[in-house]
C-alpha cells in the first residue's frame, strides 16, 4: 500500500477511559494499528466490548484520543477539526440507529436538503437535482420525499440516513453496525446497497460489524480486535481461509455456512469464560485467559502484529519464526 493510496491512518491509539480507581482506567482501546486503503471495503470486527465503535467513533473525530494519532488523507485530525466543514465532505458517519442520525420531526426532503443548505449549495434547482439523485442511490422513490422517519419501515429509515450520508459526497464512509438495528429481510437489501454504492461510487467504507456472514459478503478488507487491541488483519479472503489467530478461529467457527454438506462438517469451538474486563486486562496476551492454545510465553509477554504465511498480519506468538 502506497502512502497515496492510504485513506486512514491510526497510530498507536489509545483511549482510556477514567474510573473512580485511579490506576484502573477503562482501557476501550489500547494501542490500536491501522490503514485503510483508498476505494477498501474494510470491516472492524469482534466482540461487544473490543473497542471496534469506539475505534469509528475517534476516526471521526466523535471520540478523543488519550494518545497516538489518527490521520485522514495524509491530514492529522486535529488539524482537519480547524476545518470541519471540509472534513464533512471529506467523510460521514452513518450510525447504527437511523433515527439517531434523522429527526423525527423533519420530512425526507428537509433532511436530505439539510446538509446543502448548511453548505452553501445554492439553488432551490441544483438542491432538488441532488435530492432525487440520493434517492436513487439508494433506491427510494420520490413520493416518499414528505414522509416523517416515524412512517417509514427501518430499511427506508436506514436508507434515508444513508443518503444523508452521500449529500455532500464524501469520499469516506464509516458505519457503525449500520444493519443491526434492521430485520434478517431488509438487511440483504442494504447489504446490496453498501455494495453497489461502494463500487459505483469508488467509497471507502470502514464497517463495524459483529456479523461475520455479511462481512465476508460485503468487505475486501478485515481487522479482527480483542480487548481494545487488534489481534489480526488482512484481505477478507486470507482471513476467512486460513485465519491465523486463535481468537479469528474461534470466530469464525461460529459462521454458520450457506452450503448445508460444509455446515454438516462445522467445527464449533466454544470459547471458555467471559471476555475480561478492560479496566484490569491480563497480562502478556489479553487473549490468554481464553486462548485454546495458550503457552507459558503468552501470560507475560504481549504478541507483536506479525506477518504471517497467509499474508495476514497476526499478533500471536503461534506465528513467530514460522
Ligand atoms: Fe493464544 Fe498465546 Fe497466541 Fe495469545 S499469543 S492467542 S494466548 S497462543
Amino acid at each position: 500500500m502506497t502512502v497515496e493510496n492510504i485513506a486512514i491512518e491510526v497510530r498507536d491509539l489509545k483511549v482510556h477511559f477514567p474510573t473512580r480507581k485511579k490506576d484502573h482506567p477503562v482501557r476501550a482501546l489500547d494501542g490500536v494499528n491501522l490503514l485503510v486503503e483508498r476505494g477498501s471495503f474494510h470491516a472492524i470486527v469482534g466482540e461487544s466490548g473490543c473497542g471496534k465503535t469506539t475505534l469509528a467513533r475517534s476516526i471521526v473525530g466523535l471520540q478523543s484520543a488519550t494518545s497516538g494519532s489518527v490521520s485522514i488523507d495524509g491530514r492529522a485530525l486535529p488539524d482537519w477539526m480547524k476545518d470541519r466543514k471540509i472534513l464533512a465532505k471529506k467523510m460521514q458517519f452513518v450510525f447504527q440507529n437511523p433515527l439517531g442520525a434523522l429527526s423525527r420531526r423533519q420530512s425526507v426532503l428537509q433532511s436530505l436538503e439539510e446538509p446543502l443548505l448548511i453548505h452553501r449549495v445554492k439553488g432551490k434547482a441544483e438542491r432538488r437535482n441532488r435530492i432525487l439523485q440520493l434517492l436513487d442511490y439508494v433506491g427510494l422513490p420520490e413520493s416518499s420525499l414528505e414522509r416523517l422517519p416515524r412512517s417509514l419501515s427501518g430499511g427506508q429509515r436506514q436508507r434515508v440516513a444513508i443518503a444523508r450520508a452521500l449529500a455532500l459526497e464524501p469520499q469516506i464512509l464509516i458505519c457503525d453496525e449500520p444493519l443491526s438495528a434492521l430485520d434478517v429481510s431488509i438487511q440483504a437489501q442494504i447489504v446490496k446497497l453498501f455494495i453497489d454504492l461502494q463500487r459505483e461510487l469508488g467509497l471507502t467504507i470502514v464497517m463495524i460489524s459483529h456479523d461475520l456472514a455479511v462481512v465476508r459478503e460485503m468487505c475486501t478488507r478485515v481487522t479482527v480486535m480483542y480487548l481494545g487491541k487488534v489481534v489480526e488483519a488482512g484481505e477478507t479472503d486470507a482471513i476467512f481461509s486460513h485465519p491465523s489467530h486463535p481468537y479469528t478461529r474461534v470466530l469464525l467457527a461460529s459462521v454458520p455456512s450457506p452450503d448445508p454438506r460444509i455446515e454438516a462438517k462445522r467445527q464449533r469451538i466454544i470459547l471458555q469464560g467471559d471476555p475480561p474486563s478492560p479496566m484490569d486486562p491480563p497480562s502478556g496476551c489479553h487473549f490468554h485467559t481464553r486462548c485454546p492454545d495458550v503457552m507459558d510465553i503468552c501470560r507475560f509477554k504481549p504478541p507483536e502484529l506479525e506477518q504471517t504465511k497467509s499474508n495476514s498480519w497476526a499478533a500471536c506468538h503461534l506465528e513467530e519464526g514460522q
